[in-house]
């Protein structure tokens, strides 16, 4: 079975080749490169020990996508290409839009010229807004607050139009919380452009010393230190889940939702201690004011995919740390 992973040169995308062909699955990889590395790519292969087919194309590219689906057979999408910073996104909503709504909607046509209807898209927790209550489950209402999340929301609802209209689609939208983590093997992993917005590579670029020290963005939360609590699943636990989720959908066409999380989360300070343990070194931190826009906790209910799919997150918090650790410390300045 051949999988075309769009984004695949990305931090989630590169994992999800490299398990991908490592369970006998053939992959073709489509990225742009705006947001990562050739490398990431040759080190799937390395990894896998198989080449592994790449074409640096922009999916809002329609002859170039067209072409990449002539030159290999392909069966299903898995769809991880979209621009992803919240921040950005708030200054720039014309671009996220024109990249996430448009780059899915050539995709989805092309995809439909050539006879493919399977497709994993890549959600977010996002589209759960600002959540009344946690654990959250799929039944949550929907809603965005920033152009990012919006652009999520509005796939999701292209997708249940789609599927609506053209009832032999099969598509799966999994809503991931905060993946972290990185491959065993140090050799993948996250490496954001210049400073990164997320807590988990922030934490690691102070343990190599890259920056100073971490900025704890509230400290009066009503939770049980008073710092934001999350849900951070390690992202080869995440990218089983598109796995799962394939076999899924090879039972039948339609519409399913899921959410990837642990279903357990921890707090600012809980992360910045289980990392000083796996990096065996204390991190700097400060506290700070609460980072405008940022819920208290977020944290997943995930059993309808260990239900529907005989999913569950089985790597902790210090798998998470260690790998990590592993892969920020091998590479200090990430694939550069
Ligand atoms: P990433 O930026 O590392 O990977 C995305 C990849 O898509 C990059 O390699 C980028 O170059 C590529 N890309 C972007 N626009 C493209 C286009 N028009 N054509 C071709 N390639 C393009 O991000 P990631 O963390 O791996 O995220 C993957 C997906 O998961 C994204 O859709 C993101 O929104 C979603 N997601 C990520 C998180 C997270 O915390 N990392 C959480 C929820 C959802
Ligand atoms: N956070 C923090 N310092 C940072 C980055 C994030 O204290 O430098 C906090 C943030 O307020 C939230 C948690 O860490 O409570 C996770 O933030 P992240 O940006 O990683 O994910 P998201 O906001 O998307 O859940």
């Amino acid at each position: 079975m051949a999988i075309l992973i769009t984004g695949g040169a990305g931090y989630i995308g590169s994992h999800a080749a490299l398990e991908l062909l490592r369970r006998g699955f053939d992959v073709v990889v489509v990225d742009n490169l705006s947001n990562s590395h050739e490398a990431a790519i040759d080190r799937v292969a390395e990894l896998a020990a198989r080449p592994v087919p790449f074409h640096r194309v922009d999916i809002r590219d329609r002859a170039a996508l067209d072409q990449v689906f002539r030159t290999a057979p392909i069966d299903a999408v898995m769809h991880f290409a979209g621009l992803k910073a919240v921040g950005e996104s708030v200054g720039q909503p014309l671009r996220y839009y024109d990249n996430n709504i448009s780059g899915t909607i050539v995709l989805l046509e092309v995809m439909k010229q050539h006879g493919v209807r399977t497709l994993v898209f890549s959600s977010s927790a996002t589209v759960y807004g600002d959540p009344a209550s946690v654990p959250i489950t799929e039944d949550f209402p929907l809603s965005a607050v920033n152009p990012y999340g919006r652009s999520k929301l509005f796939i999701e609802e292209m997708l249940r139009d789609l599927c609506r209209a053209e009832p032999e689609w099969r598509v799966a939208l999994l809503r991931y919380f905060n993946p972290s983590g990185a491959d065993p093997s140090g050799r993948i992993g996250e490496d954001p452009n210049g400073i990164p917005n997320n807590l988990v590579p922030f934490i690691a670029q102070v343990a190599v010393g890259r920056l100073p020290e971490v900025a704890v963005f509230g400290t009066d939360y009503p939770t049980r230190d008073g710092t934001g609590v999350r849900d951070y699943i390690h992202v080869v636990d995440l990218v089983v889940g598109h796995i799962n989720a394939l076999e899924k959908l090879a039972a039948g066409p339609g519409l399913v939702s899921y959410n990837l999380g642990t279903g357990r989360g921890y707090s600012v300070l809980e992360m910045i201690e289980a990392f000083g343990r796996a990096a065996g070194k204390t991190i700097k931190y400060r506290l700070a004011p609460r980072r405008p826009g940022d819920a208290a906790e977020c944290w997943s209910d995930a059993s309808r995919a260990e239900r529907e799919l005989g999913w569950r997150a089985t790597r902790g918090l210090d798998d998470m740390c260690r790998d990590v650790w592993r892969w920020q410390s091998n590479n200090p300045n990430g694939y550069a």
